[in-house]
């Protein structure tokens, strides 16, 4: 698949489940993934634009920025 968005990279090792990324993302672009031991936020790239926002969002580091 062609990259056409610097989209920024995720790790779910640190979310808490706060859903701040999901209330930040302007393109519904996150969803909520909820295992018994585990909920997590988890980026679906093929809406994702690379606003970064989500990156400024989260408490936690989940998301850093992509390169260019
Ligand atoms: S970079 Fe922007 S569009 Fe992409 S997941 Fe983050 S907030 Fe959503
Ligand atoms: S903002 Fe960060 S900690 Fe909160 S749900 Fe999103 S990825 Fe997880």
């Amino acid at each position: 698949m062609k990259k056409s968005v610097n989209h920024p990279t995720f790790s779910s090792r640190n979310c808490t489940a706060c859903w701040k990324c999901i209330e930040a993302c302007p393109k519904k672009a996150i969803r909520k993934v909820g295992f018994l031991w585990h909920r997590h936020a988890i980026p679906l790239y093929a809406r994702c634009i690379g606003c970064n926002l989500c990156v400024k969002a989260c408490p936690q580091g989940c998301f850093k920025a992509g390169n260019g």
